[in-house]
């Protein structure tokens, strides 16, 4: 054995890394294993809604964001087709100050956020391997970890060995822990551009416009992360050589003022889509092992909420750290009973959102109508669309029900 630690967290992205700066601050000897040796843009989360600001300020990590270059959006405008912009911008929705302390919904770049985390576990102590290869977990109450690095093998052992190695996990697939998936609704992908300097500072915006969703995050000096959500039955729509041209001529959408600004955008990342699915695990936990992040099951990224979910993930299972010594399966209950009904709650809002504002039909188009009329004033209602913004813990359990969901397709 070349060494024991407390903790040996496989993967350092955002769940990871925030993982091992927190438990690295508490004094734990904390060891991070991760694949990449720099982190790269691979079109994902950078938009943290305000649910999640709130899980960062818990955890102490939200200076360490800004620093990264995070910026809030403090209001959120909804062009959609259904409105003229003046309209929209009356409804605009605030976005500072909806939850106690929270200035909005946090933007940071995926890679530089993963580097920041990773840097600050470093800072607070723990020990990071970048560039890792071949790590395999055994489990039990002595856990032992193998890996690779720089053509030398390494076996560490540990208390606790923590999967946060993201969607394709190798720790999840090594335990055997069955990753469950619905069908895929929407493709969605993104692609990161500078040149936005019109674009009023502190605005994302969402909607629905002919055969697209989309959803727009400013930052600082002009640059924005673009998302764009589209039918299935269109998949390849923006693979071919001129993706990034196909893509931002998508985004001169007539419900958004001055759209011609994206034409002269310029790309700043990759152009990349994904099927847009939810998954989850029946259990993420194992005798001396727990799972976190996409790890132990994503939601579908069309509600934006990775982020929150890996954040509120981190604090659940670092408070199961602070409360006591046992590191038994049993311990993670509070963790694994509080994820499986957010991620259950959070499968409805995506199925709701999909429903509303990416199904491109006229009777969508009629739903969406009906239920902006209502949803910002009915919790039960608008529980599925609220949830995105302030957390599902924070609205009525009624909102969660398949009766509801019904009565929210039915609409219009
Ligand atoms: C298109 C798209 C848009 C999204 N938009 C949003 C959004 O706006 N807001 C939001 O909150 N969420 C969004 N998400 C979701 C969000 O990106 C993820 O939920 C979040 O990144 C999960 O963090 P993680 O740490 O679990 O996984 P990751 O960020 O994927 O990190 C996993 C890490 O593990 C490492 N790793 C993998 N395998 C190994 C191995 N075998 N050994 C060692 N290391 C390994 C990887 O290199 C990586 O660094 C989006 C996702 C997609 C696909």
């Amino acid at each position: 054995m070349d060494r024991i630690h407390d903790v040996v967290v496989v993967g350092g992205g955002i769940a990871g890394s925030a993982l091992a700066t927190v438990l690295a601050r508490d004094g734990y000897d904390v060891l991070v294993l991760e694949r990449q040796t720099s982190y790269r843009d691979k079109v994902r989360g950078e938009t943290l809604l305000c649910w999640g600001v709130v899980e960062l300020q818990r955890l102490g990590l939200e200076q360490v964001l800004l620093d990264a270059g995070g910026c809030y959006a403090t209001r959120m405008v909804p062009y959609d087709e259904l409105l003229p912009p003046a309209h929209a911008e009356a409804a605009a929705a605030p976005l500072a100050g909806l939850l106690p302390g929270v200035p909005g919904a946090l933007d940071v770049g995926h890679p530089e956020a993963c580097e920041a985390l990773a840097t600050a576990a470093a800072g607070a102590g723990a020990t990071v391997v970048r560039g890792v290869g071949d790590v395999e977990v055994v489990p039990g109450e002595e856990p032992v970890v193998r890996y690779e690095h720089d053509d030398v093998a390494y076996q560490v052992g540990c208390r606790l060995v923590v999967g946060a190695d993201g969607r394709m996990s190798t720790v999840r697939r090594q335990l055997g822990i069955e990753l469950q998936q619905c069908a895929p609704r929407t493709m969605g992908g993104g692609m990161l551009v500078d040149g936005l300097h019109d674009w009023p500072a502190g605005q994302m915006s969402l909607g629905t416009e002919g055969d697209v969703y989309y959803l727009m995050f400013p930052r600082a000096g002009g640059r924005a992360r673009l998302y764009l959500m589209h039918d299935l039955a269109q998949r390849g729509r923006f693979a071919g050589p001129d993706r990034e041209k196909a893509f931002l001529d998508a985004y001169q959408l007539s419900c958004i003022p001055g759209s011609a600004m994206f034409a002269a955008a310029e790309p700043a990342g990759p152009c990349v889509f994904y099927p847009m699915n939810d998954s989850w695990v029946d259990d993420p936990r194992a005798p001396g092992v727990v799972l976190i992040g996409d790890a132990a099951g994503w939601n579908d990224p069309i509600i934006g909420q990775g982020l929150s979910i890996s954040l509120r993930d981190v604090r659940m299972v670092a408070d199961v750290l602070r409360a006591s010594t046992d590191r038994s399966p049993a311990a993670f209950t509070p963790y694994v009973e509080e994820r499986r009904e957010r991620m259950r709650r959070l499968r409805i809002s995506a199925e709701v959102v999909t429903a509303l504002s990416a199904t491109f039909t006229p009777q969508a188009t009629a739903r969406r109508a009906a239920y902006s009329a209502v949803f910002r004033t009915d919790p039960v209602l608008g529980g599925p669309r609220l949830a995105t913004i302030v957390g599902p813990d924070q609205l009525p359990a009624e909102g969660f029900t398949r009766q509801n969901v019904e009565r929210i397709l039915a609409m219009g």
